[in-house]
Formats: structure tokens, C-alpha cells, sequence
């Protein structure tokens, strides 16, 4: 599974956290991020992440054109609701797509726990289905 993970600043402790705690089940799939969110996991867990720009010059907007391709399953985003960002039109573009095209979007690390929990024991198996049946329709 593509998986994105975002955090916002005061959330970035929280991710890394989150990101050694779970590192065993994120190394088995491709993982994406934002540019900063990226380095600062990528360093304190050794995994191998695909960094787009900072959030703030485009990284969601990247992400977002890959769930708009059908290419991304899964997004952890650790928003920070108590803080204005200069890229909330993005944040909420993001937020839209993943309704738009029914992709799985955890706000929080509450809901990041059960995300992964769930892709562990395969309950995101059906996202292999749809892709594959996109594929065949050249519906991308
Ligand atoms: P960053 O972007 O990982 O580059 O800090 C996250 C964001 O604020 O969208």
C-alpha cells in the first residue's frame, strides 16, 4: 500500500512517536510524506520515505494529485487544530480529495493507531481490487 504521513509542527513529536511504534508495519509498504515531516522520521526510524516539497510550498498538493490518480491508499495526517497555517487551502484540497475518491484519512493518532492496526490484519485489501479495476478501465 502507498501510505502519505503529514504532520503539522507541533505535531512532528507526536509523528516520529507514532512513526517508532508502528515502524514494523510501515516498513512493509511504500510510504510518501511531506517534505519535513519526512526527514525528521526518516531519521529517527531508519524507513525509507519518498519526500515531497514542505506542505507549506506544495507536498500536499503532491499528495493530493496521487490520490486524484488513484495511487495513494492511505493518508496519517497529524493536523494541528490550534494553530492557523499559511496552506490551510491545501490541507483542506487534501481533506476533500480523500472524500472525493473514499480514501482512508486519519487526523489524528488515535485514529493512525487503528488505521494501521486494521492495514496489518488486511482490512485494506479492497483498495488492491479498486486499483486493479481502475487499471483495466484506464480510468486514472
Ligand atoms: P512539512 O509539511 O512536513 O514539510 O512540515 C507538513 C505540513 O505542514 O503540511
Amino acid at each position: 500500500m502507498n501510505i502519505a504521513l503529514i504532520a503539522h509542527d507541533k505535531k512532528k513529536e507526536d509523528m516520529i512517536n507514532f512513526s517508532l511504534a508502528y515502524s514494523h508495519i510501515l516498513e512493509e509498504h511504500q510510504l510518501y510524506a511531506t517534505g519535513t515531516t519526512g526527514k525528521l522520521i526518516t531519521k529517527a526510524t531508519g524507513l525509507n520515505i519518498f519526500r515531497f516539497k514542505s506542505g507549506p510550498l506544495g507536498g500536499d498538493q503532491q499528495i493530493g494529485a496521487m490520490i486524484a490518480t488513484n495511487e495513494m491508499d492511505m493518508i496519517i495526517f497529524f493536523r494541528d487544530p490550534l494553530t492557523a497555517q499559511p496552506h490551510e487551502p491545501d490541507v483542506s484540497a487534501l481533506m476533500r480529495l480523500c472524500d472525493v475518491y473514499q480514501i482512508p484519512l486519519a487526523t489524528n493518532i488515535a485514529a493512525s493507531e487503528i488505521f494501521l492496526l486494521g492495514l496489518e490484519r488486511g482490512d485494506l485489501k479492497w483498495r488492491e481490487v479498486i486499483k486493479e479495476r481502475q487499471q483495466k478501465e484506464g480510468n486514472r
